[in-house]
């Protein structure tokens, strides 16, 4: 395998699966398997998801709702996709701890990053609840924040496109995708790979960032193995 212990990034709608919103139970199966699959291999894995098939602070705010309090319904969504996850890999054999930034006793651990870090010694998927914790903030930025803070090699970002291209494929024929990119590159070119304050926290960081198809089934192992099937931003 290509790295010891990896972050994944999973956003709420890709929870969706065909559906058009909520969860997509059969989706989230799939998810659980492929990261079984890694997870069995010996890699060591933590997850964060975000919450936007269910609330997102931003719109919230459009409607005329108080930003912050809109913020902390963002990351209770985190917390319900984050259960539905784990409830998903329990069911196919994983140990798994759920860590929230907000405390929540009867549901999940607060998260510790020492303690984040000895779950994951001891082969447990663990699942990074509630954002940051703080308003403002994205899930991506937790990812970035997460990754750090538990020394992970790589973090990777499961969406439903195969990588980074030079304009949206989905509306751009033309489009081709990149293979590897620097963080500059990415700046220069005004790629849109997470948000700018999840992003310079990686780069400041040097934590590499992959952009990956992570509805085929069998993407997530091969990825975790090293193979070039999405973008590497490093
Ligand atoms: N959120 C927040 N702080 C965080 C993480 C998330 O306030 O550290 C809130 C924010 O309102 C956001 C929502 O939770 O819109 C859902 O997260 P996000 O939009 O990142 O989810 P995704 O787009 O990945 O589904």
């Amino acid at each position: 395998m290509n790295y010891k212990r990896i972050l994944l990034k999973l956003s709420g709608e890709s929870l969706m699966g065909n559906k058009p919103f909520g969860i997509d139970p059969e989706r989230v199966n799939q998810y659980a398997k492929d990261i079984k699959a890694v997870a069995e291999s010996g890699v060591e894995v933590a997850i964060v998801i975000g919450g936007g098939n269910i609330h997102r602070g931003l719109d919230a705010e459009k409607g005329g709702m108080d930003r912050v309090q809109a913020d902390y319904m963002g990351m209770l969504a985190t917390v319900i996709n984050s259960m539905a996850l784990q409830d998903a890999l329990e069911k196919v054999g994983m140990k798994t701890r759920l860590l929230s930034a907000i405390k929540m006793e009867q549901i999940c651990e607060p998260f510790i990053r020492r303690r984040a870090v000895r779950h994951l010694e001891k082969g447990r998927v663990v699942i990074f609840g509630a954002g940051t914790g703080n308003p403002y903030f994205t899930t991506d930025t937790a990812a970035s924040l997460r990754a750090i803070e538990i020394e992970a090699d790589v973090v990777l970002k499961g969406t439903r496109v195969d990588g980074i291209y030079t304009a949206d494929p989905e509306k751009d024929p033309e489009a081709v995708r990149f293979d590897n990119i620097s963080f500059q590159e990415v700046y220069a070119k005004n790629l849109n790979v997470m948000d700018m304050t999840a992003f310079t926290l990686c780069q400041e960081n040097k934590l590499p960032i992959i952009v990956f198809d992570m509805n085929k089934p069998g993407n997530f192992m091969k990825i975790a193995k090293g193979e070039s099937i999405g973008t590497l931003v490093q």
